[in-house]
């Protein structure tokens, strides 16, 4: 039978560290404090927001939120986080995705300053990753690394194949396998032979956003299988990329969904923000 890799106890593991750092640096006179802002109010979006700053709650930190209409322009969305790069009371500051078709994504991360980039997601914060700096990690890919050593796998000289180019999974990913001296390949959709290619990890970290689409004719027996998909099947089910019944007898540990990755994105995302009284 293979491990289920629970990410809702890990990730819960995770909130109470934080939720301990966070009373120590308050009473040394530190307050954390994350802006949150949301555009529009798409659903989802709601829901993910919603949850952030339960997290917040829980572990300590102040959480701002704005919630702004869609007839925001561009402009004031930029003024609004020059403002925020600006207060010293600000720590951390996301900018909740997708944006509104008139708001470039790219310009709205690349106008928070870097040292409130939370999310990881400014070129500053990839940059350094790449290199091997300290820095802000993209929170979906730090949180599969702390899965897979809460869960005692090591990574150091696996073969690991990511399967995905994100730049907020995929690529991401990939540099920290790296950085724990895994050997790693990317597979897209362009990798020719990809079940050739997939067979030989032995950690397979799957994120391409396609419902059950990994069988187990693309996983080596007794592969470690991490799952980042998140999807509604047709009877309204939440399912991953990988098709979880056909593989989990063939695999030696596998991420569930829902309660593998998923909750890992939000304890990240908090850790970040106890680093960035750091930065
Ligand atoms: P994305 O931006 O759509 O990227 C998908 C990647 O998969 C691309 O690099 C694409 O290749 C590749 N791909 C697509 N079809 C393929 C195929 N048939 N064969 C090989 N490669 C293929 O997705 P993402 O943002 O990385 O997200 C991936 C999944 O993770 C989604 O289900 C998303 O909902 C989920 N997700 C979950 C969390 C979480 O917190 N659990 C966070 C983020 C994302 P090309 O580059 O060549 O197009």
């Amino acid at each position: 039978m293979a491990l289920l890799i629970d990410g809702k106890k890990i990730s819960t593991e995770i909130k109470e560290e934080l939720k301990v750092k966070v009373a120590e640096l308050k009473a040394k006179g530190t307050e954390v404090t994350l802006a949150v802002i949301q555009v529009g109010h798409d659903p989802a979006s709601t829901v993910y927001v919603g949850n952030k700053k339960k997290a917040c709650e829980f572990i300590g930190i102040n959480s701002l939120s704005y919630e702004l209409e869609d007839s925001i322009t561009e402009e004031e969305l930029l003024q609004l986080i020059q403002q925020l790069n600006e207060r010293e009371d600000v720590n951390g500051i996301l900018v909740q995705l997708p944006l509104p078709k008139h708001i470039n994504e790219d310009k709205v991360i690349m106008t928070i300053d870097p040292k409130k980039d939370v999310d990881g997601f400014h070129p500053q914060s990839v940059g350094k990753l790449s290199i091997g700096q300290k820095g802000f990690v993209s929170c979906t890919p730090a949180g599969v690394i702390q899965l897979l050593k809460r869960s005692g796998i090591s990574i150091e000289g696996k073969e690991c194949v990511v399967l995905g180019r994100s730049n907020i999974v995929g690529k991401p990913m990939a540099l920290l396998l790296l950085r724990e001296n895994g050997t790693v390949t990317i597979c897209h959709s362009k990798t020719k032979d990809l079940k050739e290619v997939t067979k030989r990890a032995d950690i397979l970290v799957v994120a391409i956003g396609k419902p059950r689409f990994i069988g187990k004719e693309y996983i080596k027996e007794g592969a470690v299988v991490i799952d980042v998909g998140i999807h509604r099947d047709e009877n309204n089910k939440l399912c991953g990329d990988v098709d979880f019944d056909d593989v989990v007898d063939h695999v030696s540990a596998i991420t569930p969904v829902p309660g593998g990755v998923g909750p890992m994105t939000i304890a990240m995302l908090m850790n970040n923000c106890v680093e960035s009284t750091e930065a």
